[in-house]
């Protein structure tokens, strides 16, 4: 794709904190972190988002993300490492090239995570079977 930024990233046309790189995927850092050390992996090849991503690529990402949030957590020596991924611009993403991020945690980094919401009586079944039947 011409205009991904990612893909420019992998050609050696932008620049990038390069953090691992396989025939597959490359991992380098955020450059707006959310803590230093935040880290995006990618599929080299072009897919726009999850939905895009073949299946036998997701099944080898599953290892590559262990692999880099153990690195990103001992290289800064976070607390905890949270794992997101952004699928399309209601969720916030920007960036349209399919990528993970692994963020490192800190006891005081002073970020909170979603608030919760309640169910309505006996909605939680009709929502779960919603997106029951279609698995
Ligand atoms: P998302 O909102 O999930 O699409 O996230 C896109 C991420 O890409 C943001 O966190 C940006 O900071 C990051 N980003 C955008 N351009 C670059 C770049 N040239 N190098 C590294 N990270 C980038
Ligand atoms: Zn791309």
């Amino acid at each position: 794709m011409d205009n991904c930024i990612f893909c420019k990233i992998i050609k050696g046309e932008v620049p990038a904190d390069k953090i691992y790189e396989d025939d597959k995927f490359l991992a380098f850092l955020d450059i707006t972190p959310v803590n230093l050390g935040h880290t995006l992996l990618i599929p080299k090849e072009h897919h726009k988002d999850l939905f895009e991503i073949p299946d036998d690529t997701l099944c080898e990402i599953g290892p590559v993300i262990k692999k880099i949030a153990i690195a990103v957590k001992e290289g800064t020596k976070a607390d905890a490492i949270n794992i997101g991924m952004n699928n399309g611009p209601v969720a916030g993403q920007v960036v349209f090239h399919a990528h993970i991020h692994i963020m490192p945690r800190f006891s005081n980094d002073g970020y909170k995570l979603w608030h919760g919401k309640d169910y309505d009586k006996n909605n939680s079944q009709k929502i779960a079977e919603e997106i029951r039947k279609l698995i």
